[in-house]
């Protein structure tokens, strides 16, 4: 497959059309922000540490019932994936609070819920990406009843599938961000799942190893990402 021109330049990856419009090829940057854009940096490694792990994820989610976007990795950074129209909800399934929820909530971090919880964010920078309930979404005609509970069925796999696989590895899995497209009307889990899009702690230590360290400033974030890699590789 030939890469052709670039379609798009995202905050984290780059996504070029090739010669056969089934098929787009995302490349990886080390680029980093948070705040909605607001804060900005450079975590050297990043794009390789993400696309690889995406790549092992997305291939043992599809093992599970899970489709996905994923086609073939080419390089350290790059990857094929099936083009898709991507659905503007982006998806969050928390285990433990953190994050947004402490803080709209007024509780500390590290409650542990019974059950996950689920939630949609608009997919819209220049809202800020709000927390949007699921008849709003109707409302807006932003993705089908169908499709959101097809949503909904694969968010839940992908938490099960996620919270053992890390634990494997001394992980506590938090909370995280999907995303979903749709590929001949078919609903597939695509974008990322990476150190970026999850909350990740030590199991014993409890200490912080994803994108976290990047926004709050806690220092060895390179080597945050090259540690959770390790352990994503055995
Ligand atoms: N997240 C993400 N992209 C976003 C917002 C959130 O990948 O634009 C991930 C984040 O890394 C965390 C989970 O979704 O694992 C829940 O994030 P939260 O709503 O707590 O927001 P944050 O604290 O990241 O602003």
């Amino acid at each position: 497959m030939e890469k052709r021109e670039q379609m798009y330049e995202g905050k984290a990856k780059k996504v070029f059309k090739t010669d056969d419009p089934r098929y787009v090829i995302v490349d990886y940057k080390d680029d980093a922000t948070a705040f909605n854009g607001e804060k900005k940096g450079q975590i050297a490694g990043k794009g390789v540490v993400n696309n690889t792990m995406s790549n092992i994820i997305f291939q043992l989610l599809e093992k599970k019932g899970v489709p996905t976007h994923f086609v073939e990795q080419i390089s350290e950074r790059e990857t094929i994936v099936k083009a898709v129209k991507i659905l503007p909800l982006e998806v969050i399934v928390r285990n433990v609070s953190a994050g947004s929820f402490a803080k709209r909530y007024g509780v500390e971090e590290g409650i542990v819920f019974d059950e996950p919880t689920f939630e949609f964010s608009y997919k819209n920078d220049d809202l800020g990406d709000p927390l949007m309930v699921e008849s709003h979404a109707l409302a807006l005609k932003l993705a089908t009843k169908e499709q959101i509970e097809t949503v909904r069925k694969y968010a839940m796999i992908v938490n099960d599938t996620l919270k053992e696989f890390f634990l494997e590895r001394d992980l506590k899995l938090i909370d995280f961000k999907i995303e979903f497209g749709l590929c001949d009307g078919e609903v597939i889990l695509a974008d990322e799942i990476s150190p970026d899009t999850c909350r990740l702690w030590d199991v014993h230590t409890n200490e912080k190893m994803d994108k976290d360290r990047f926004r709050r400033d806690l220092g060895n974030v390179e080597e945050t990402y090259q540690a959770v890699f390790e352990r994503v590789k055995k």
